[in-house]
């Protein structure tokens, strides 16, 4: 699987020595924690973009288009909320968002 030598032995072998082995298992685990880290990064990214807005009492409005101008990326967060009145969220750590009608989003620090 890593070099494509023809296999001696047994049938469900699969490397053909512990190098080959090695070298297989390291890509794999690059090529997840590549993917890991530039989610994590987009993350991170919104959330600060989010904690940047200038909240009142734990409040803050804004446009999805001034958060997109700064970078935000709305395909990323962490988790979603339904509240008891229909209210939808979604959040990024602890700072949640819900859109409003004409492009307004509000932003709230969920205490
Ligand atoms: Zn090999």
């Amino acid at each position: 699987m890593e070099c494509g030598e023809k296999i001696i032995g047994r049938s469900d072998k699969k490397f053909c020595n512990d190098g080959c082995r090695n070298a297989y298992n390291n890509q794999q685990n690059k090529d997840s924690s590549n993917l890991m880290r530039n989610i994590n990064n987009k993350l991170r990214k919104n959330f600060r973009i989010l904690s940047e807005q200038k909240f009142v009492d734990g409040k803050a409005k804004t446009t999805k288009q001034n958060l997109s101008i700064n970078g935000f990326d709305f395909t990323y967060f962490t988790h979603f909320k339904v509240y008891k009145n229909g209210a939808e969220y979604r959040f990024v750590y602890d700072i949640g968002y819900k859109l409003l009608e004409d492009d307004w989003i509000l932003i709230v620090k969920n205490e």
